[in-house]
C-alpha cells in the first residue's frame, strides 16, 4: 500500500520532471540519468571485473599429494597449507612440482 502522501510527492516528482523537460532542461535530465545509470552500471562493471580476474588468476584445485583442496595465485609458486607440498600450476590444475633435472617417471601399466 502506498499512501496519500507518497502518491502526492510522486506526482510531485512526475510535475518537477515535466516541468524540467519541457522548460529545456532535457539535456540536464539526460546528462543525469547517465550519470545515474553510470553509477549503478559502474559497480556492476567493477564487480564483473574483480570476478573475471579472479576467476583467471585464482585456481581451486585439490593438492595432488594430499588432495586437499585450496585456492591460490596462478603467477606464485605454490605451497599446499595442508602437507606444505611446493606445487607448480599447470594449466587450471595443480601439479607436483619437480625440480629441475629430476626424470619424472610415469607409471604406465603394462597389461
Ligand atoms: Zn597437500
Amino acid at each position: 500500500m502506498v499512501s496519500a502522501s507518497g502518491w502526492r510527492s510522486w506526482l510531485g516528482w512526475l510535475l518537477a520532471l515535466w516541468l524540467l523537460s519541457t522548460l529545456g532542461f532535457g539535456w540536464l535530465l539526460r546528462s543525469l540519468a547517465v550519470l545515474l545509470a553510470l553509477l549503478v552500471l559502474l559497480p556492476v562493471v567493477a564487480l564483473g571485473l574483480g570476478r573475471w580476474w579472479l576467476q583467471a588468476n585464482l585456481i581451486t584445485d585439490a593438492c595432488p599429494v594430499c588432495h586437499g583442496e585450496f585456492t591460490a595465485s596462478r603467477h606464485s609458486s605454490v605451497h599446499c597449507p595442508h602437507c606444505g607440498e611446493t606445487l607448480t600450476v599447470e594449466g587450471r590444475r595443480f601439479t607436483r612440482y619437480t625440480p629441475p633435472g629430476t626424470i619424472e617417471v610415469e607409471v604406465q601399466a603394462i597389461e
